[in-house]
């Protein structure tokens, strides 16, 4: 049976950590570092995961200025309030809740947020910053850093071991394909078209699955004692639950946690590092803003 990896109480000393950091610096600084948070349109998945953050801030002592706009609402407005929350010194980090309404481009929104201002990573050039040797990006994107704080805290290897990736989207699969690389991972990256896709994941030391279909990673896919990162979140229903439905990873967890060496649950693996690295993130924004450090 393999060791199961408790993202949730990982996360929870992470937060412990970062709120200790936040007391001191501002006692230190007196500046509270601060997050805005742009909900727009009223899918009920986002609002749930900027409450989810929001609370989050409050728990480790970070400001949170929330938007909540319109699907309605025109792209120029979008940037419009972008640029506000830019100017704005008290505002650290700028976080615009994905996926956007489809009459709103999120490469042009994204790339309105100040580099020293992204702390969700998404920013076209801190993507491209991942994959330029010897370059570290202005903030690395929020699931693929807390997909490697798990393998770390987790005391697992990753120089020279054989890492695959499910998912080559340009928040998830992508970027912790480039992170694994950046140390030293032998990284293969799979999408779609891939064929024979259980060969390739049957050569992984450390298998990241992000492509959300439910329970698609299945025992035959992986090797013994491979390292399994589920970062999917995929609803099933389920009529034995009052709400009829439950989440679920990428992977058939109670068949995989039978050949894995070790595992992420869904829920308690990736999620609760997605909201700690944000955390984390919107500090660092705020420690580098009051020492004017951020260069470009
Ligand atoms: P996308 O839909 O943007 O990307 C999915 C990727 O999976 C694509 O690259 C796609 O390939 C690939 N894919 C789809 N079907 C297959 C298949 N049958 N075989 C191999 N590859 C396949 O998803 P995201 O990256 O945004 O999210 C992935 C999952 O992670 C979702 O469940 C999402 O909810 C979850 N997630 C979880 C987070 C967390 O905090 N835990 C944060 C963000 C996302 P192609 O490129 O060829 O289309």
């Amino acid at each position: 049976m393999a060791h199961i990896i408790d993202g949730a109480a990982i996360a929870a000393a992470i937060r412990e950590e970062i709120r200790l950091e936040v007391a001191r610096f501002k006692a230190d600084h007196g500046v509270t570092p601060g997050l805005a948070t742009v909900l727009i349109g009223d899918n009920p998945a986002s609002a749930t995961y900027v409450r989810n953050k929001r609370k989050a801030c409050e728990e480790v002592g970070l400001a949170s200025f929330g938007y909540e706009l319109p699907a309605t609402i025109t792209q120029d407005a979008v940037i419009a309030l972008v640029n506000e929350l830019a100017a704005r010194p008290e505002v650290h980090g700028i976080l615009v809740q994905l996926p956007l309404p489809a009459h709103i481009d999120d490469q042009a929104v994204l790339a309105a947020i100040p580099l020293d201002k992204d702390v969700d990573g998404f920013h076209p050039s801190n993507i491209g910053r991942l994959g330029l040797k010897g370059r570290t990006p202005a903030f690395a994107p929020c699931t693929p850093k807390g997909c490697i704080e798990l393998l770390d805290r987790s005391g697992i290897a990753i120089a020279g071991r054989r890492a695959v990736v499910l998912g080559r989207s340009a928040i998830v699969g992508l970027p912790v394909a480039l992170m694994l690389l950046a140390r030293d991972a032998t990284v293969t990256v799979c999408h779609s078209k891939t064929t024979d896709l259980p060969a390739v994941t049957r050569e992984a030391d450390i298998l990241i699955a992000a492509i959300g279909k439910a329970h698609f990673v299945t025992a035959d896919m992986v090797k013994p004692g491979c390292t399994v990162i589920d970062v999917g979140i995929n609803r099933i229903s389920d009529p034995t639950r009052k709400s009829g439905s439950r989440l679920v990873g990428d992977v058939d967890f109670d068949a995989v946690s039978q050949v894995a060496g070790a595992i992420t649950p869904v829920p308690g693996g990736v999620g609760p590092m997605t909201i700690a690295m944000l955390m984390q993130n919107t500090l660092l924004a705020a420690q580098r803003a009051v020492a004017h450090s951020f260069t470009l």
